[in-house]
């Protein structure tokens, strides 16, 4: 999710190609996969589109939308029928304090069936809510998986294996570079940091993705540390979810009368959301910390923690063979990379996604 801006602009500049009719099965002659405005899945009869980026341009057909940050809820401002699981619905609605009208909600394993098609969420392990997409289709099985994470995390199960022909992923650390630490070790190293920073009177203070992230630290202080944690309200809001539905979180909210005393005198840990740059109402010196995955390219002095919400490099192959598809079609982040060492170490067909424009997909369904 980090590289969107990079990953769809190189997207856009990839030629124009018929895309599964390359192959040499002649049965996917009637299947389209590729990008526009999203990713796009189409057969003659049927057209669904996944996490569309902008829905000011007309999306054709049912939405999907895999989960709930920012790069990927776009399709929630579309008037077309949208399709989340209940936590992704839930978790924008506090995110946005708007609701999602004209949407269906399913549950990992329900199947909803567009005429020739049947699409199947199953857990991606990236933050709670959140989907990979198993589309059956008379022509072969696909799989859609947006940001994914195989390990399994203090308030996240690892991602479903579910084997398919042809594989859609996310390749945003999907340059051979990026191979995160032990997660046992950075969470052992962020709360040796904690302890460190209130020893010496300073207020910890972490700046992070208000989803998924800030969730993930609230559980290990509070499962390993008897620090009280104070967040910001975006980041209450969700971890609001998050104690409904997955783990049951301790917090307080800056903005209430305990949460605001325990931060003047800094006896706490402060979250706050990656974009919030409002002054910290403490008495107390602060100690800040980034914990992103793109902490392996930079370190701060007061701690940088390379803990992510996605698979990191080896584990984005690992992936690969395990659901073993006979064609990988790679988006988001170092897709053209991640192809290539998919050729190279699984011995399978894999590119980046082909761009598909507006007028060939119209002419395909409708040919
Ligand atoms: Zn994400």
């Amino acid at each position: 999710m980090y590289l969107r801006k990079f990953s769809v602009r190189q997207l856009l500049i990839t030629p124009s190609l018929p895309i599964v009719n390359e192959g040499k099965s002649t049965s996917l002659k009637d299947l389209q996969v590729g990008w526009n405005n999203g990713i796009v899945i189409s057969t003659r009869d049927t057209l669904l589109t996944f996490d569309p980026q902008n829905c000011k341009k007309t999306v054709s057909g049912s939405i999907f939308i895999s989960h709930a940050h920012n790069d990927h809820t776009k399709g929630f401002d579309s008037k077309n029928q949208k399709i989340a699981t209940q936590e992704t619905c839930e978790l924008y609605e506090a995110k946005t304090r708007t609701k999602a009208d004209n949407k269906k909600v399913l549950s990992y394993s329900d199947k909803i069936r567009f005429d020739d098609v049947e699409i199947v969420p199953h857990d991606s392990g990236h933050i709670l809510g959140s989907a990979q997409f198993q589309i059956r289709t008379p022509f072969g099985t696909i799989i859609y998986t947006g940001d994914m994470n195989l390990l399994e995390t203090l308030t996240t199960k690892s991602a479903s294996i579910v084997n398919c022909d042809i594989l859609i992923m996310e390749a945003t650390y999907g340059n051979p570079f990026y191979a995160f630490p032990e997660r046992e070790d950075t969470y052992g190293n962020i709360v040796s940091w904690v302890i460190r920073q209130i020893r010496e009177n300073r207020v910890p203070i972490f700046q992070l993705y208000t989803i998924g992230k800030a969730q993930e630290v609230i559980a290990l202080l509070n499962d390993f540390t008897n620090l009280p944690v104070v967040v910001d309200p975006p980041i209450a809001r969700a971890s609001h979810i998050y104690s409904k539905y997955n783990h049951k979180l301790v917090f307080l909210d800056s903005t209430e009368e305990e949460g605001q005393e325990l931060l003047r005198h800094g006896n706490c840990a402060y979250l706050i959301s990656n974009g919030n740059s409002n002054m910290i109402p403490t008495e107390r010196k602060a100690a800040r910390s980034v914990v992103t995955g793109w902490a392996l390219r930079f370190k701060t002095p007061n701690g940088a923690f390379p803990l992510s919400s996605h698979a990191d490099y080896p584990h984005l192959i690992d992936y690969v063979k395990e659901v073993n598809p006979s064609r990988v079609y790679t988006c988001f982040g170092s897709s053209e990379v991640l192809a290539q060492n998919i050729r190279k170490e699984c011995k399978i067909a894999a590119r980046p996604l082909p761009t598909i424009e507006q007028t060939s997909l119209m002419n395909f369904i409708h040919g």
